[in-house]
């Protein structure tokens, strides 16, 4: 089980604040800071390039880090700069065009569903909404009923920002294989509080970012791209890492996901990053993945109980985010009040999640985002000043 004093002493600032904002970005566990502060006190004291080849081993060890945690090879593993790049990397290099039609859902994200609309406007493929199911997740069935000839890509989020829900990625990944059609998962939200296995989910590509439950630095990113799928996408950018200029007329891309990194990068970020990946391995994502969902569950019946506090999570299956309103109180000024007394919470408007938010009439809600680290005690005090606003 989850040695939890050890834990919070290797998260120093849980004594002084309560960090519920793990959705917007965690807070860094001791020896993922030390990692970040090791490579750049080596860039300052070394050489940007010296760092680097000291670090090398820890570089490399990035994509066995993510390998293992995925249960992907280290080579279909790519390090981006964010969770938005690395999804563009894969869906801007698709050959997607007139007479092609494209799924998604509601709880789509907003960068991505602005990507499609760009996309869709250059080049004139459809977009289809799979309805959501009576829990308000991904509905399978009727997204088997969906599936056209014409459809060469199902593009999802597995946990949404916006709420408490799991959609059953699982349950897509089937109808994806068995049609054949591309399966791009967004998994921003749920790498690092559930146990995200690219085989047992089924998806071609998967992308992810540091800061949020992995608890890795900020500007930090990564993509994985299935080895049989390489092939399939045209990378929007190519640089000399991406590809070897091998004549002058001719190029080769690089083998594997390499092909979708930088050749310049955050070497600090990707270093600490991999340790962060290795800290919450050591953990065990299913010991994670259990206390989250518990504590959520313990702050979402608690959020119930205080007059005028309605709790919006949508999803039969439902994950670390909690997001709530109060009556006569708007979320921006409850997520001021809560500030002031050293919570954190987050707002989502409805402009990063419009099919979502706008269906449902609301403008935008408080999210409180539980971790591991979190216990139910900083909840019983959370509570009381949610109910004192
Ligand atoms: C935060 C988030 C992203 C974007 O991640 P970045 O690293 O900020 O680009 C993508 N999808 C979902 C579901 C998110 O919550």
């Amino acid at each position: 089980m989850i040695d939890i004093e050890k834990i919070r002493a290797d998260t120093p600032s849980c004594q002084e604040i309560i960090h519920f904002n793990n959705a917007g970005a965690s807070l860094m566990p001791k020896p993922v800071f030390a990692a970040l502060q090791r490579v750049l006190e080596d860039e300052n004291r070394l050489g940007g390039y010296e760092a680097e080849r000291r670090a090398q081993p820890d570089i490399q060890g990035f994509y066995a880090a993510f390998g293992a945690l995925l249960n992907a090879d280290p080579d279909e593993i790519a390090y981006v700069e964010n969770a938005t790049r690395a999804w563009d990397m894969v869906f801007y290099g698709l050959r997607l065009g007139k007479g092609d039609r494209v799924i998604t859902h509601s709880s789509e994200y907003a960068s991505n569903y602005l990507a499609l609309l760009q996309q869709s406007r250059r080049f004139g493929f459809e977009i289809d909404l799979v309805p959501s199911d009576r829990f308000g997740q991904i509905d399978v069935e009727q997204l088997e009923a969906m599936l056209t000839p014409q459809t060469k890509l199902i593009a999802i989020t597995h946990v949404p920002t916006q709420g408490g829900l799991v959609n059953p990625a699982a349950a897509v990944g089937e109808l994806a294989q068995k049609h054949g059609i591309a399966y791009l998962l967004d998994a921003c939200q749920s790498v690092g509080q559930i146990d995200v296995d690219v085989a047992q989910i089924g998806c071609d590509f998967l992308s992810g970012t540091g800061r949020k439950f992995l608890r890795g630095p900020r500007g930090t990113g990564f993509l994985y791209v299935r080895r049989s799928m390489l092939e399939r996408i045209d990378p929007p950018f190519v640089d000399l890492l991406s590809a070897k200029w091998t004549a002058h007329n001719s190029y080769e891309f690089a083998a594997g996901a390499k092909r979708f990194e930088n050749w310049e990068s955050n070497v600090a970020g990707r270093v600490a990053l991999g340790e962060a990946v290795r800290y919450a391995k050591a953990i065990g994502l299913n010991h994670i993945e259990t206390r989250v969902a518990k504590l959520a569950d313990v702050l979402r019946e608690a959020l119930s109980d205080i007059k005028g506090v309605q709790v919006r999570d949508l999803g039969q299956t439902k994950c670390g985010i909690v997001t709530f309103t109060k009556e006569g109180r708007d979320p921006q000024f409850i997520e001021e009040r809560l500030r002031e007394k050293g919570i954190n919470v987050s707002v989502a408007l409805m402009t990063s999640a419009r099919l979502d938010l706008e269906a449902r009439n609301l403008s935008s809600l408080v999210r409180a985002s539980v971790h591991y680290f979190n216990t139910e005690d900083e909840i019983s005090r959370f509570v009381q000043a949610v109910k004192n606003i």
